[in-house]
């Protein structure tokens, strides 16, 4: 190579590197919201589905300048991998079967090559690439940042309000009344660990109760790398417990105060804060099949969530860890599970109720967006003459039993039902299997284009 080429090789790659860009993507929703699902349905787009037809909203990939996808292979070993071959594994077999949901924190790199749009970049190097870091964090450890706010005795106050609620009164109850007996004086050990490992079950119990979203803390369910370590030792006292200083008030405070030092400000400082855009993905059907108590608890849990995308210039995350999103796409997932006319309405059940935090915000930093979604359609619309008139539906495998089903599943409703209507009417969205999708295909979607162009369309400009 002469100088001079070798020159022009090198302008030629600083070039490059100065057109490189780096997006850090957080991926988050409360247990069972669809996170595994969207990652896994995302990077095959990326990767696998970059045809114009297939994806008709991105951009990049529509006007022909997307040239493909790959994982990355320089992913730190350190940091847990999200198991995308494993789920496409599933999603892929014979039969199909939806991956195992995510438990814990992972991180996908990809490297996405594209032609840059912009004349003057484009001449300075044919292609550019978007390094594309894509994390995954149970929802529920958002759930945790009010604890910063509260002292322990308000968060037990807090617990206690939720647990006698009536959708989680007849679990709750029993705990309760072993409370009731305590011997507050004994703050030892073997009590703690005991009382732990009951509240961790009770935990454990709630989430298995269809509409229970509020489970704290987080890491009571979830404890990763924490398990054993005594800050986990945590439960909420009866309030009528608190009044009085107690050597086992005292205990769980501390325990309380650890967690929060220990736990919830580092996931926001480590992670949280090295995040670019998030996405937040939300089922809001199952939680309308669920009933009105738990529609209640979603929207109280979303306010939570909230919190931690409001961090105008006096807020507590502002000051503590400088958080650096500018983008939260709030999706409201599994939109194959109604007729496509009622999605609008599905996107406009979620900004209600997110709308009350977004009212209450003094300042919220990240621009947002809503939209309706499924990550992989498992359904096919249609219709069919029913009384001489032609009526909306869609077909796919039933979940509970294989069986291929038609049906209108119902109307979604566009704002929030008063708890009345749950006494006439019970919604009963469906539930499918995955769709059979060949080897070679990209996997069906509803709306992933319009996510992947907000998400990522100015990026690969
Ligand atoms: P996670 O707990 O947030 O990781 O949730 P998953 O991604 O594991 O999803 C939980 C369940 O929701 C899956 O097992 C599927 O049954 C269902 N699901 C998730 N995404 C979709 C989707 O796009 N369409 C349909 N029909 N079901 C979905």
């Amino acid at each position: 190579m002469s100088w001079l080429d070798m020159l022009q090789h090198q302008t030629r790659q600083l070039g490059q590197r100065a057109l490189d860009q780096q997006l850090r993507l957080g991926i988050t929703g409360l247990s069972g919201a669809g996170k595994t699902a969207f990652i896994t349905s995302l990077v095959h787009q990326l990767c696998s589905g970059d045809l114009p037809e297939h994806l008709p909203f991105f951009e990049v990939v529509q006007q022909g300048r997307y040239l493909g996808g790959r994982l990355s292979n320089e992913q730190p070993l350190s940091i847990p991998r999200f198991a995308y071959e494993r789920n496409l594994a599933s999603l892929l077999g014979n039969p199909a079967s939806w991956p195992v949901s995510t438990i814990g924190w992972s991180q996908l790199d990809l490297q996405l090559r594209y032609k840059p749009r912009n004349r003057l970049r484009a001449s300075i190097s044919h292609h550019s690439e978007l390094h594309l870091q894509i994390i995954d964090y149970p929802g529920e450890w958002l759930l945790d940042l009010p604890l910063l706010r509260q002292s322990y005795q308000q968060w037990c106050e807090f617990s206690w309000q939720l647990f006698r609620q009536p959708h989680r009164q007849a679990l709750s109850a029993p705990f309760a009344k072993r409370l009731a007996a305590l011997n507050l004086q004994d703050a030892s050990v073997p009590q703690l660990q005991q009382l732990a490992a009951e509240y961790a079950e009770l935990l454990t119990q709630f989430r298995q109760l269809a509409g229970t979203y509020l489970n704290q803390p987080g890491r009571l369910l979830v404890p990763g790398e924490l398990a054993g370590a005594p800050m986990l030792q945590l439960l909420p006292l009866l309030p009528e417990q608190l009044a009085q200083a107690s050597p086992l008030l005292n205990k769980l405070s501390e325990h309380y105060s650890s967690y929060c030092q220990f736990v919830v400000k580092p996931f926001y400082k480590q992670h949280f804060a090295s995040i670019d855009r998030q996405v937040v993905l939300v089922d809001c059907l199952s939680a309308l099949n669920a009933g009105h108590a738990a529609m209640a608890e979603l929207q109280q849990a979303l306010a939570l969530i909230m919190q931690s995308f409001q961090y105008g210039p006096s807020s507590l995350l502002r000051r503590l860890f400088q958080p650096r999103i500018s983008r939260v796409l709030f999706a409201a997932t599994k939109a194959d599970h109604v007729t496509p006319e009622q999605h609008k309405a599905l996107t406009l059940l979620l900004q209600q109720l997110l709308q009350q935090p977004i009212k209450h915000s003094h300042y919220a930093a990240a621009h947002s967006e809503v939209m309706a979604l499924a990550a992989i359609r498992a359904s096919s619309s249609g219709t069919v003459r029913q009384d001489g008139q032609l009526q909306l539906c869609i077909s796919g495998l039933q979940r509970s039993d294989s069986l291929l089903v038609t049906l209108f599943p119902g109307e979604v409703p566009a704002s929030l039902p008063p708890a009345e209507l749950y006494q006439q009417h019970h919604f009963a969205f469906p539930d499918f299997l995955p769709p059979a999708v060949a080897l070679q295909q990209p996997l069906p979607h509803v709306r992933m284009d319009h996510a992947l162009q907000y998400l990522l369309g100015d990026k690969l400009r």
